[in-house]
């Protein structure tokens, strides 16, 4: 039988979830909620996923604009082996009680602190630990990105010590109140939280981060550099590593691809649902070593690499799967997560 699970907030995360969701043959959608009866509550009907109401004294407003509501929150939960909280930052930690009183399994996002579910997902990093939880946080996109590149780089040559700068878009496309929009802002908070965010899925890695937004919408952008243990590593062990590890995916000068625009246009012409990009490209001609330190630069786009990590939290965790490779293979393979180029 197929693992029940249900989405509370149904926004860039939550849409993104249960499209994927309904991709994978062995788990399936049985609602999602909402606040209020928007355009993306009228997508979920639209998609066929029971709509229900997160604030019970809504429910006649749904009703009011023709939209049919199955019930509240409470209903949702009622009907789900595992709920994946997709609510605004804070909120998660909010609900964590209700879905722990009604003994229901449950996905928080990266908006919410490790604390709320004690364990921090990365599927490459810690799915076996996930096997069987009763409550996990995929960690944010950007925590996602950096755990992506780094954990395959620490295996295989030791890091002593990562330093990276996140420049990070100013909202994401359908945000119109978020900035700047003609400036770079830094975050003054030196360290900003990244690095220790990291380190609730990689505890013994040690990495200082700083952070500046900037005026776009379309992808985050991490400039990053390591020392390594293995003095004697070469870029070209670095490329065939990266190569080789699951979404992430290597881009090149070579082939015009210059900046993340270029990125995102891959993601169009390959007919990507929404343009997304699940896996984190990296650039090929930025991998340089000097003096044992090596440089990177990758792209995130922070809207959707997150989307393959909740749908193996939610195979480890409903014991669907054992295997961290079995499901990451699975995954991607209903994802259609072919390479771009
Ligand atoms: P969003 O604002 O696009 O969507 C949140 C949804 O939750 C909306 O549909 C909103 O109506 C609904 N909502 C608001 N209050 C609610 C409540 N009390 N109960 C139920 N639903 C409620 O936000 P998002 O970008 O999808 O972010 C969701 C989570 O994912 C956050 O923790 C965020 O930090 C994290 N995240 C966001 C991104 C990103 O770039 N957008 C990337 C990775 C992780």
């Amino acid at each position: 039988m197929n693992c029940k699970v249900g989405i509370n907030g149904f926004g860039t995360i939550g849409k993104r979830i249960a499209d994927a969701v309904s991709l994978q043959n062995d788990m399936e959608i049985v609602g999602v909620s909402k606040t209020s009866p928007n355009y993306e509550s009228k997508l979920a009907l639209d998609r066929g996923y029971p709509l229900y109401c997160a604030i019970p004294d809504r429910i006649s407003e749904f009703r009011d604009k023709g939209m049919d509501v199955e019930g509240d929150l409470n209903d949702l939960i009622d009907e789900s082996d595992i709920i994946v909280d997709c609510t605004p930052g804070g909120v998660g930690a909010k609900n964590s009680e209700l879905y722990k009183k009604a003994g229901v399994k449950a996905i928080y996002q990266g908006g919410e602190d490790h604390q709320v579910a004690d364990f921090s997902f990365n599927s490459l990093v810690n799915y076996e630990e996930a096997y069987g939880r009763d409550q996990t946080r995929v960690v944010s996109c950007n925590t996602t990105a950096l755990c992506r590149t780094l954990y395959p780089i620490k295996k295989q040559y030791g890091i002593n010590k990562v330093r990276a700068t996140m420049i990070r878009r100013g909202g994401d496309p359908k945000q119109d109140n978020r900035g700047p929009i003609n400036a770079i802002k830094p975050k003054m908070k030196v360290p900003s939280h990244h690095g220790p965010d990291v380190m609730t899925v990689i505890p013994d890695i040690e990495i200082d981060t700083t952070a500046v937004k900037v005026p776009t919408t379309i992808m985050h952008f991490h400039s990053i550099n390591i020392e390594l243990k293995n003095k004697n590593t070469k870029p070209e062990d670095i490329i065939k590593t990266l190569e080789e590890t699951p979404r992430v995916t290597l881009v090149t000068e070579e082939h015009g691809i210059e900046s993340t625009a270029q990125i995102i246009e891959l993601a169009r012409d390959a007919n990507r649902p929404r343009n997304d990009v699940w896996e984190i490209p990296v650039w090929k001609e930025s991998i340089v070593i000097k003096n044992n330190e090596l440089y990177y630069f990758q792209a995130v786009h922070q809207e959707s690499d997150v989307v393959p990590e909740n749908i193996d939290a939610i195979r480890a965790m409903t014991k669907l799967e054992k295997n961290p490779t079995k499901s990451i293979q699975k995954t991607d393979k209903n994802l259609q997560l072919n390479p771009m180029i």
